[in-house]
């Protein structure tokens, strides 16, 4: 017989392995960092500082994924407060609209309303939606549209965001948001995991659309408040 990992089960697997790994990495790095940056106050060769710098940067990258296992880790670090998402949505749309001029992407926020309240870890919640328009931006490498809207269903909201990009294979459909997959040269493979961990936190659903070549647009379910 065949079993396959139902996504919550999958979830919690790497919640575990999570937990250890983060644990495993954080003394080691913490001794680096203070090594490194002792180094870098008593160095004069500016070739050697060049390098220092690197291992600086590249800890704080590994810093980074180390955090962003501790949400899988601990999913009691989701705070949620009720919150106007268009604010939020609208910060991370700015935030990359250079990225994305840059990379002759038209970076579009179409919204109907004005406030939709929502029980949110807005920090969180950020993270998500800047991973997916990020994803976005980077399956157009020769420019296109990104189009980020909302639409009130129900009891829901619903964030599309769309992309006129590469597409995505029908039998890579099921790897989505499975640790370190990824196609990208400089990839981790990390955003959607992460972003999907969340969006479960957030008693939220994530459907996905894609045409080869056309374009792919994640659609983010959340349980919004109605007045
Ligand atoms: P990374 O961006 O580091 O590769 P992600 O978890 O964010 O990791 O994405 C995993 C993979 O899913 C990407 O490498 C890519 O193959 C695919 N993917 C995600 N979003 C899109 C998109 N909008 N268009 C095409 N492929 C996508
Ligand atoms: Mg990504």
């Amino acid at each position: 017989t065949e079993e396959v990992l139902h996504r919550q089960d999958k979830l919690a697997a790497v919640g575990q392995l999570a937990a250890g790994v983060a644990h495993e990495i954080r003394n080691p790095l913490t001794s680096m960092k203070g090594y490194a940056e002792f180094l870098q106050l008593d160095e004069k060769d500016p070739e050697r500082i060049e390098f220092l710098n690197i291992i600086l940067d590249e800890i704080e990258r590994v810093n980074t994924i180390v955090e962003d296992f501790m949400v899988l880790a601990k999913p009691k670090m989701v705070e949620l407060e009720e919150k106007n998402l268009i604010p939020v949505i609208k910060n991370v749309v700015s935030l990359l609209e250079f990225e994305a001029r840059k990379k002759n992407v038209r970076l579009q926020f179409d919204c109907s309303d004005e406030i939709i309240q929502i029980e949110c870890d807005e920090n969180r919640l950020k993270q998500v939606f800047l991973n997916f328009i990020k994803n976005g931006i980077e399956a157009m490498p020769n420019g296109g549209d990104l189009h980020v809207k909302t639409m009130i269903y129900e009891n829901n909201v619903q964030i599309s965001i769309q992309d006129s990009g590469v597409g995505i294979p029908k039998e890579k459909l099921n790897k989505l948001g499975e640790p370190f997959f990824t196609t990208k040269k400089h990839g981790n493979g990390l955003g959607l995991m992460m972003s999907f961990k969340i969006i479960e936190n957030h008693h939220g659903k994530v459907f996905v659309e894609s045409e080869l070549n056309k374009g792919t647009t994640f659609n983010i379910l959340l349980p919004a408040k109605t007045a």
